[in-house]
């Protein structure tokens, strides 16, 4: 399998048919057991939180050993045997806005004239997202109901999704691995009660992620420049170039590729956005995860709300692709299914 060679060697967990959560390093088209191979208890969990919370020594030791074990020929289990489960039990979950394209198309809906809001090119925009619904590739995603307007509740009628680069870091601020991102996001909801605090429950329904977690290491001989910032961030918002990553990333809807945009065009870079929030004295935990915001640009865009819809039917199914280089990033990928009745009034 193409992507997934030494260069990669990303991390999940893994589970046997009947087994327990095992964390584990793919490895073409099979998977590395952590355990089986590396004498470690951190192995032992059934996330890679233990193993993320001993920092960017101990990720460069294990995926050093790790590549001349795989390359040596090491026991693999084939990926047709196990399931991919969540890969981290997500503490924080940070979601950002830092695509100019983005910002500016979904800006001009609301502003035509005034599309960017005044702080926007001062900070990376974001707002606190909800952990607890982060989910599993291939986790069905149910319609959400919800108001919709004045006196109005129902199944939420314009469900889009949103392209992101998640990412996730360990309990001193590094940043451990990248993960596709799928933060579904109920639009008409959304208009309803976004005013004045942000997004609520529109987009905290569910946010599905890729199972393997590509390296930030790997990640690192795609640097390229981001685009140019104005007015100058300040001192520490600061970071040097090349501060963005080339990853070639894809939208499918029911088999049809609908839009191709590149990471690389994101304003803010993932380094900016976590200097933001330690700024404010925040220390982030291990696993906890961050995500870039819709990532749109000249060539696609990232979710249909920016075209105007169609939105997404009960029953379709959408797949995010990204690649860098020999490096894959595989797919997150998730099926609308339908909301049935709204609940009942709780007594
Ligand atoms: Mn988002």
């Amino acid at each position: 399998m193409p992507g997934y060679g030494v260069e990669n060697l990303p991390y999940g967990v893994v589970r046997r048919p009947g087994g327990e959560p095992q964390p584990a390093v793919r490895f073409g088209d099979g998977a590395v057991v952590l355990a089986e191979v590396l004498d470690d208890p951190v192995f032992r969990e059934p996330t890679l939180n233990a193993f993320i919370a001993q920092g960017p020594d101990a990720w460069g030791r294990v995926r050093e050993r790790v590549g001349e074990l795989v390359t040596g020929g090491a026991p693999l289990v084939a990926l047709s045997d196990v399931e991919t489960v969540l890969p981290v039990a997500v503490g924080d979950y940070v979601d950002f806005y830092s695509s100019l394209e983005h910002a500016t198309n979904v800006g001009r809906l609301l502003r035509p004239d005034d599309p960017l809001m005044p702080n926007w090119r001062h900070l990376p925009v974001g707002y606190h997202g909800r952990a607890g619904t982060v989910v599993a590739s291939g986790t069905p995603i149910r319609r959400p109901s919800g108001q919709l307007g004045p006196g109005e509740f129902g199944p939420e009628p314009a469900l889009d999704f949103e392209l992101e680069l998640g990412y996730v870091t360990d309990g001193r601020g590094h940043i451990f691995g990248f993960t596709l991102v799928n933060d579904w996001s109920a639009r008409r909801m959304q208009a309803w009660e976004y005013q004045p605090l942000g997004p609520f429950l529109s987009k905290a329904f569910a946010t599905s992620i890729s199972p393997w977690i590509v390296p930030a290491e790997a990640l690192e001989p795609f640097r390229v420049a981001g685009p140019e910032q104005d007015p100058e961030p300040l001192p520490h918002l600061h970071v040097d170039e090349p501060r963005a990553l080339d990853i070639d990333l894809e939208v499918e809807l029911n088999g049809e590729v609908i839009a191709r945009t590149n990471a690389r065009h994101l304003y803010w870079s993932h380094e900016q956005q976590l200097a933001h929030v330690m700024s404010a004295g925040i220390t982030p935990k291990a696993g906890d995860l961050f995500a870039s915001g819709t990532i749109s640009s000249a060539e696609g865009y990232g979710c249909l709300l920016e075209k105007g819809g169609p939105f997404l039917e009960d029953g379709d199914e959408v797949v995010m692709r990204g690649i860098a280089g020999a490096i894959s990033f595989g797919e997150v990928r998730g099926m609308v299914a339908s909301g049935g009745s709204p609940p009942s009034r709780l007594r």
